[in-house]
């Protein structure tokens, strides 16, 4: 099994620090999405907002990733890289980013509608937030992973939607990606148990229509099979006494109007 690194306050504080530039590169992301502006000019957005910021992006280069943010558009579930296509009205665009400063990770992302959206997606991003919220409800010490995965999963198929399992959440820290996973589905009372010093991301990625997915010939990019949409919100979070800890937020996102569901 994988090494757990458990943080201190100090390290928890650099997280809280990338967190916070990682939710205000979103935030002026959100600011520019509307119908017309391409996915590229989002990613040169986020990128000198974070380089401003004294941080750098954590996705470029990762595994020869190419760009600051995934960009992932309609049935696009995640990874989706940035380039020449153009936002239209109705469109839904998940944003993920990621960003480390002073050798320490932050990590979030959230769906933007573009324009007027349809209602059953809407739906589907408030039920996907819903989602996130639900599993950082029981993201306290003395409970498991398998109590957030479940948390999520119970959420989302109540609305019959399908929760991907391929990809998942994960510990974060001096990596982008640390033990322990956090995946998406679970049971109850399984898996690592949580404890203060433990921060992870919790990162639902949740479809209109069957948990299917398939990998794009790019290399990333990650779409639906049946073609329907797929949202994704994600939070750096840190385990705490009762109640989670919250390192990254979306209060400045949802000021923007491309956030509002
Ligand atoms: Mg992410
Ligand atoms: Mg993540």
């Amino acid at each position: 099994m994988k090494t757990i690194y458990y943080k201190t306050e100090s390290e928890i504080q650099k997280i809280r620090e990338s967190s916070l530039i990682v939710s205000k590169a979103l935030a002026e992301v959100g600011k520019a999405i509307k119908p017309g502006v391409t996915t590229a000019e989002l990613d040169k957005i986020a990128e000198s907002f974070i380089l401003s910021q004294g941080a750098r992006p954590a996705f470029k280069g990762y595994k020869g990733f190419p760009a600051t943010l995934c960009v992932s558009v309609n049935a696009q579930v995640v990874h989706g890289i940035p380039g020449g296509y153009t936002l239209k009205e109705g469109d839904v665009v998940s944003v993920d980013c990621g960003v480390v400063k002073d050798n320490f990770y932050g990590d979030s992302a959230y769906t933007f509608g573009v324009g007027k959206i349809s209602e059953d997606t809407a739906k589907l991003l408030r039920v996907t937030k819903e989602s996130l919220y639900k599993g950082i409800e029981e993201a306290v010490e003395g409970n498991r992973i398998g109590d957030v995965s479940a948390a999520i999963e119970e959420h989302a198929e109540a609305h019959s939607y399908g929760v991907v399992r391929e990809l998942v959440g994960h510990g974060i820290g001096r990596n982008l990606h640390e033990a322990p996973d956090v995946p998406n589905y679970g049971r109850k009372g399984n898996g690592v148990k949580l404890q203060r010093g433990l921060v992870i991301a919790i990162e639902p990625m949740i479809n209109m229509g069957k948990r299917d997915i398939k990998q794009e010939a790019d290399g990333w990019t990650v779409t639906t099979k049946d073609g329907k949409p797929s949202a994704h919100f994600e939070h750096t979070v840190a385990i705490g006494k009762g109640k989670a800890e919250i390192l990254t937020t979306f209060d400045i996102i949802e000021k923007t109007e491309a956030a509002q569901f």
